[in-house]
């Protein structure tokens, strides 16, 4: 089962509330679950999510899927991995909200 290591899954937090979605993450895996498919969706979830797929594509099955990705990817570091995804999520959030447009 993939799963992320403990430091990369604290990585993952800490760059959520650099990006200042930190009051954005659920307080729990159930309202992380109920809100999923809303546009209000759990931030660190969505990352979370977006990291997993991406080691899904490369084959990974077992283990932290940053590790794997930032092993394989020559070059790209595990925090460019975390920070890339956590913009992403960020703007796509912004998108849905409404918020586009400035950054
Ligand atoms: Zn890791």
């Amino acid at each position: 089962m993939m799963q992320f290591c403990q430091e990369h899954w604290d990585d993952l937090r800490i760059e959520i509330a650099k990006a200042g979605l930190a009051d954005a993450v659920s307080k729990d895996g159930a309202e992380a679950v109920r809100r999923f498919k809303t546009k209000d969706a759990d931030p660190l979830l969505e990352a979370h999510n977006i990291i997993m797929v991406l080691g899904a594509k490369r084959g990974l099955v077992e283990g932290c899927p940053v590790c794997h990705v930032a092993a394989e990817s020559g070059g790209v570091t595990d925090a460019e991995i975390i920070r890339m995804t956590v913009e992403n999520v960020k703007e796509r959030r912004a998108v849905a909200l409404g918020k586009g447009g400035e950054g």
